[in-house]
């Protein structure tokens, strides 16, 4: 199996060495694992949330140095926050050090809606409003073209805090654009470790990307060592379940399929 959302000391809130997230891969015989830490934020949103863009270089050189030294896979991508920002050097885009790069929005406007510090503000909004102005971002994210794979497609429900309204309106759009670009959405296993207690996306969003054809892949959006492969069985009995037979990995930017 592949474990394509993992972190490293960089972004200042993980713990451990990237050698220790790799000996946990091999540990459970993982094939691939690829490192997609936060690529930079501007100074006033970084706070502890991404590395630095002085460190982009000696993050891919980091990574290029372990990958030769273990007999499982390491690939090297950055989760890059939509909408973008210019302390991510665009050359990132095109570089063929790249294996592949996550979209993830983190913000909306100026909350960062998935940080523990700001979760008040749930309620002072209205939270059917929260999702729709959520979608609408990860909507563009995807139609952007920029990436290759989707981070936690459903993360505003993080908290617990959920809409009544459907919002199917929103989110089909959105799995049929991605269908049409091969834009990948991960199943990732750290709702798990999160006050909503389930994977990100949901099951019900997990059964519309295969009708839509959607490419899966995973990631357990791991911060520590010991989260490598956090619930792996249980993601990868939801993703048969919902009648995938392959997921998808990345080398350079192109896409193959994984038989499960
Ligand atoms: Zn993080
Ligand atoms: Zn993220």
């Amino acid at each position: 199996m592949i474990d394509y959302h993992v972190h490293t000391f960089l972004c200042d809130h993980a713990t451990g060495t990237p050698q220790e997230y790799i000996e946990k891969a091999i540990d459970a015989e993982l094939f691939e694992i690829g490192f997609s830490d936060h690529a930079p934020l501007p100074e006033h949103l970084r706070q502890n949330i991404t590395m630095e863009p002085e460190e982009t270089e000696d993050y891919v050189t980091m990574l290029q140095v372990l990958s030769d030294k273990y007999p499982v896979a390491v690939k090297i991508g950055f989760e890059v926050d939509y909408p973008l920002h210019p302390t991510f050097d665009a050359r990132y885009f095109t570089d063929t050090r790249i294996d592949y790069l996550i979209g993830s929005c983190h913000f909306i406007g100026d909350w960062p809606f998935d940080h523990p510090a700001f979760v008040d503000e749930y309620t002072k909004r209205d939270i059917n409003q929260v999702y729709r102005d959520y979608y609408r971002i990860v909507y563009d994210m995807v139609a952007s073209g920029m990436f290759d794979i989707i981070g936690h497609f459903d993360l505003v429900k993080k908290f617990g805090y959920r809409a009544n309204a459907d919002l199917s309106t929103e989110i089909e759009p959105i799995l049929q654009l991605a269908a049409q670009q091969l834009t990948a959405i991960e199943i990732n296993t750290s709702g798990w470790r999160k006050p909503v207690n389930e994977e990100y996306p949901s099951f019900e969003i997990i059964q519309k990307m295969f009708q839509y054809n959607v490419p899966v892949t995973l990631g357990s959006d791991a911060h520590a060592p010991e989260e490598v492969a956090y619930n792996f069985n249980e993601a990868l009995s939801l993703i048969k379940q919902a009648g995938y037979r392959k997921i998808v990995g990345y080398r350079k930017r192109k896409q193959y399929a994984i038989t499960l």
